[in-house]
């Protein structure tokens, strides 16, 4: 089997392929979910059947972080209610410690020692927020009100807060602090696996950030296995060290997170996990070549006419290159321009070879310097790493496919 090299006049211009970082898949799976499926209704004439979660497999090492992203309606939540034993599965295993809790077994929520912030928070209105928090608490372990006052004061200071908050009641407190609260009344229970259901989305930008910080080092310290779930691809591509991408009841793609933003599985996860530039290219051995030029892929699984990814940030402006474009508009967003360019006609050094598509093609870049992204002018642009060749006719993830 050899596989076609090459020419050397595109090899010699090849970047450096970047290294992924490996992912370690440890033997120590703290939880493991195994051809999970899950129907709501039964069909007839009252409502049709509604098959959430198609089977579902997914593995979480002990003490690490993982993000179930995917557009809403896709099963995030019904998999995270699923795992705290809040529903049963209709078919597959669920197993924590090596123990199956649901399947062949089945283990109560109160009896699986999983806490859960659910998406709304959700602490007791009438209660103060110290009451909120004692809420959880093993009362065989904490006996006595001093006790309990000085354990409420431990789980407020590990979300961040001084004692003072105990007698403030939830409307006293602004949003990211009641999320605070409900992972202290969460982490109140001593869990060994936390489940957070979208807890930093009604939060604004700049303090769902620090929220998530300081959530994710208490949880690291700790020692917690974590799941979150999330339709923010930013938040679960920080936030985790695997991220598992679901549509449609399915996980379309499980991996840390530089891989699944790097190397996606199909069109629709890399269009979902973030911008994409795609364009129609001629794949031979490990290069492709489209209106951007030569561009190298790792471990192609097809060959010929394919479409090419790269993520924005890889096309650059450069001072000198083959590769050409006009920018067409821009937006500025401060720290960078996002940035509209159509792409000249094949370059010229692929001009003879008929097979190598495209030629004037639109993408979208981003650059940190507007001033070199006026209207009409004429750019040289360069690929940095490599890209993503996926076989003509995936279809996108249009508004209608995430919102299945
Ligand atoms: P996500 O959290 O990803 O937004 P959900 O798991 O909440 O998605 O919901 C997935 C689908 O399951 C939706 O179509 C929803 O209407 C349906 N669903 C969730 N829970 C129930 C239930 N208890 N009964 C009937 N349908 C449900
Ligand atoms: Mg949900």
């Amino acid at each position: 089997m050899t596989e076609q090299s090459p020419t050397p006049t595109f090899a010699s211009r090849l970047p450096e392929p970047r290294v992924a970082p490996s992912i370690a898949d440890t033997a120590d799976h703290h939880l493991e979910i195994e051809g999970v499926t899950k129907t709501f209704g039964r069909g007839g004439s009252r409502g049709g059947r509604n098959e959430v979660l198609k089977g579902i497999n997914l593995h979480v090492a002990r003490g690490g972080t993982t993000a179930i992203v995917g557009p809403s309606g896709s099963g995030k939540t019904t998999l995270l209610r699923l795992i705290a034993g809040f529903e049963s599965p209709d078919a597959g295993r669920i197993t924590l410690d090596g123990e199956a809790v649901a399947g062949e077994r089945w283990v109560p929520a109160h009896r699986r020692n999983i806490g859960y912030v659910a998406q709304d928070g959700a602490l007791f209105p009438h209660l103060s927020v110290g009451q909120n928090i004692a809420f959880g608490l093993d009362h065989g372990k904490y006996r006595g009100r001093k006790v309990v006052a000085a354990r409420v004061e431990e789980l407020l200071e590990m979300v961040a807060l001084d004692g003072s908050y105990a007698k403030r009641r939830p409307h006293e407190l602004s949003g990211g602090q009641q999320q605070r609260i409900a992972l202290a009344r969460a982490m109140a229970r001593e869990p060994e696996v936390m489940l957070l259901d979208e807890p930093f989305s009604a939060l604004d930008a700049g303090l769902r950030v620090a929220t998530r910080r300081a959530v994710s080092k208490v949880l690291a310290k700790a020692g917690v296995t974590t799941i979150l779930v999330t339709h923010d691809q930013a938040e679960a591509l920080s936030f985790a060290d695997q991220v598992a991408v679901m549509r449609g009841g399915k996980l379309a793609q499980i991996g840390n997170p530089f891989v699944v933003y790097t190397r996606p599985a199909d069109r629709a996860t890399a269009e979902f996990l973030g911008d994409a530039v795609i364009l129609d290219a001629w794949l031979e051995g490990s290069l492709a070549m489209c209106s951007l030029g030569p561009i190298p892929v790792r471990h192609p699984t097809t060959q010929g006419h394919v479409q090419i990814m790269l993520r924005p940030e890889q096309v650059r402006i450069a001072s000198d290159s083959p590769i050409h474009g006009t920018v067409l508009d821009w937006d500025y967003f401060g720290p960078e321009s996002s940035v509209r360019i159509k792409l000249a006609d094949r370059p010229a050094d692929l001009a003879l070879d008929s097979r190598v598509p495209g030629g004037g093609e639109v993408i979208t870049i981003r650059h940190w310097n507007a001033a070199m992204a006026r209207k009409g002018m004429d750019l040289a642009l360069k690929v940095i790493g490599e890209g993503v060749a996926f076989p003509l006719g995936e279809p996108a993830a249009g508004p209608s496919r995430l919102a299945e």
